[in-house]
């Protein structure tokens, strides 16, 4: 049975003070019966593992370097963020796709360069509005997800893979559960034509997802949890979407 998994992605948001509280606020949430995460801006990770040492709410980053080391102005590897106590790296959102313009195969590179380090990559895949009017959601995820399968190879059953409609991310336009739970079901088929072990492996949703819409989306079959935005930048909103990970 697959331990569900919730993902708070602070996004470009925070001080130093603010996320102490916010931290504070969502570790007074426990007992969670879930696995928690929360990805914050890099330059915050250092307060952050220090309060969070030998907590149950684990520490992750919003993306890291497809490179080892070496002259890569602004950027951050792999090898850092687990010294600064990362266990997961979010690699591919949708807004570094298009902002960075980030290929399938930057994004891949990215997620092989953190289980280098140990460090659980959470891929997100996704297609835009236009993509799924015009019928090619199945196109565009398979794309996505290939690039990823066909780099980290047999390694592929250690990353968490997080479907990230675009047009749902941050617009108050949640998926449906059955789009979400559809899309879910064709990325766990696909894993499972390249791993044995795609039953075991966590597929989360993300895209305005609330509170109140938390229960249904991770109670469809193929949803094992979320990452979460916006609602992750508010405690109480972030522990009930926990607690709807139980
Ligand atoms: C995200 O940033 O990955 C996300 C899903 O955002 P939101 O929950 O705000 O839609």
């Amino acid at each position: 049975m697959r331990r569900k998994l919730v993902v708070g992605n602070w996004k470009m948001h925070g001080k130093r003070e603010a996320n102490t509280s916010l931290i504070e606020g969502i570790l007074n949430g426990r007992p969670f019966a879930c696995d928690v995460v929360v990805c914050a801006p890099f330059p915050f990770l250092g307060d952050l593992v220090a309060i969070l040492e030998g907590q149950d709410v684990a520490l992750g980053a919003q993306d890291c370097s497809a490179h080892e080391q070496g002259a890569h102005t602004g950027e951050v590897s792999a090898s850092m963020l687990a010294e600064f106590g990362c266990r997961y790296v979010i690699v591919g959102h949708s807004e570094r796709r298009a902002d960075h313009h980030e290929s399938h195969k930057i994004v891949a590179d990215k997620g092989k360069a953190a289980l280098a380090e140990g460090v659980t990559p959470i891929v997100c895949v996704g297609e835009t509005l236009a993509q799924r009017e015009a019928g090619q959601t199945e196109a565009v995820i398979t794309c996505q997800l290939s690039a990823v399968t066909h780099t980290l190879a047999q390694h592929i059953d250690r990353v968490v893979i997080a479907y990230e409609p675009v047009w749902a991310i941050g617009t108050g336009k949640t998926a449906t559960p059955a789009q979400a739970q559809a899309v879910h079901a064709l990325l766990r088929a696909q894993l499972a034509a390249v791993t044995p072990h795609a039953s075991e492996m966590r597929l989360l949703y993300g895209g305005s997802v609330t509170a109140d819409n938390a229960r249904t989306l991770f109670s469809q079959p193929d949803i094992d949890g979320g990452l979460i935005g916006g609602a992750s930048l508010k405690a109480s909103e972030f522990v009930a979407i926990c607690k709807a990970g139980a």
